[in-house]
């Protein structure tokens, strides 16, 4: 099969893509509207032409210039634009080129779009949330919801009317399956009685001082980073007890000696490594801000590692959870040098860019990792 078409085609696609995700970097964090109004100059209100929005080339054309009243338009429009096409056109490659990963090219492009279509969707995720995090230190939680529906609608659906999908899928057996319905019925209860009040709002000073004049416990009503963790921890143990009720179910469950994967174990994976995405950062965020006593990882990095691991799968959330922290250390050792790292004067370090760059290099290493570990299917 001649993929040339295809490669020209997705990076079209990518640059379209990133032209998106530019409008989403701008809007997203002040919580406007991605549809209206339609882009136009910020200092002369002119709309901009679709021929001045044409990805890239449009600003080449403009020479970086408002067309009616010269004013600058910023280098990082043309770059975002340029960056996505690159990496959609790197994952295209990826999967069906390089023979890194062997899973999506023996199934064929044919059988495996819906999952490249829910990869970019992910690498475009992650690439907003960087430039995102890098410039507000915060991830808006609608970056990885949004990358999380978007793969709940497709890949089971997908794995539904084309079985060669699955091995591209995170698939799992019936023991993560029923861990995962566990924690889920857990995590449902949990947000119930936080609705209803019956658990504490983790990190809601403004809240708390108004409902409560006169605090009866000092510990635990002052705000306090440590306090406010224990909040959450109080949340947690109804998802905990879920998974651990849910696991001893499962693992009672049989398969088949052909084992043949359950009906919705390409659901039943996507939802565990979300759960095992988001656990292995909350954990960090609970013992980091115990042990030093200020808020450690947001929850945007929570929700980022989850919709990693819905997307690619509970193994790769883990691989990516421990290189991240190397990506880190090497980010904050060549933006400020060894010595002042090493004396502990950096400041607060946005994490989501690190979790991205993380995810697409697990993503490059996929199969290696798997033969480095040795760990053919879970
Ligand atoms: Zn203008």
């Amino acid at each position: 099969m001649t993929h040339w078409p295809w490669l020209i085609l997705i990076t079209v696609y990518g640059a379209c893509v990133g032209s998106f995700l530019n409008v989403v970097i701008h809007r997203v964090p002040q919580g406007r509207s991605l549809l209206r109004p339609p882009s136009s100059c910020p200092r002369c209100g002119h709309r901009l032409a679709w021929y001045d929005n044409v990805p890239v080339l449009g600003w080449l054309w403009l020479r970086g210039r408002c067309r009616y009243c010269r004013v600058p338009i910023s280098v990082q429009y043309p770059l975002i634009e340029a960056l996505a096409a690159a990496l959609f056109a790197g994952v295209y490659w990826l999967d069906y080129l390089s023979g890194w990963r062997k899973d999506f090219q023996q199934a064929g492009l044919g059988a495996t779009w819906p999952a490249l279509i829910v990869q970019l969707a992910l690498v475009g995720g992650l690439l907003a949330a960087t430039v995102i995090d890098a410039r507000l230190y915060l991830i808006p939680l609608r970056i990885p919801y949004t990358v999380i529906l978007l793969g709940l609608l497709i890949l089971p659906t997908a794995a539904a009317f084309m079985p060669a999908i699955r091995p591209v899928t995170p698939v799992v057996g019936p023991a993560a399956v029923a861990t995962a319905a566990g924690s889920v019925i857990g995590l449902a209860l949990a947000l119930l009685l936080l609705r209803m009040k019956l658990l504490p709002r983790s990190f809601d000073e403004l809240e708390h001082q108004l409902n409560q004049p006169e605090p009866p416990d000092a510990f635990l009503s002052h705000p306090h980073p440590r306090a406010e963790v224990l909040k959450e921890c109080l949340f947690l143990l109804l998802p905990l007890a879920g998974a651990l009720g849910g696991y001893w179910f499962g693992s009672g469950i049989v398969a088949g000696p052909a084992t043949e994967p359950l009906a919705g174990s390409v659901l039943g994976g996507m939802v565990f490594g979300y759960l095992v995405g988001g656990a292995l950062v909350w954990a960090v965020r609970i013992l980091g801000t115990l042990a030093f006593g200020r808020e450690a990882m947001g929850l945007g990095d929570v929700h980022l590692l989850a919709a990693i691991g819905a997307v690619m799968g509970w193994l790769d959330a883990v691989f990516v959870f421990f290189i991240a922290p190397f990506l880190g250390l090497a980010g904050a050792v060549a933006a400020k040098g060894i010595t002042r790292v090493l004396k502990g004067q950096e400041r607060v370090i946005p994490y989501g860019p690190y979790l991205a760059g993380a995810a697409v290099l697990v993503m490059a290493a996929h199969q290696l990792l798997r033969q480095i570990f040795g760990i053919l299917q879970v």
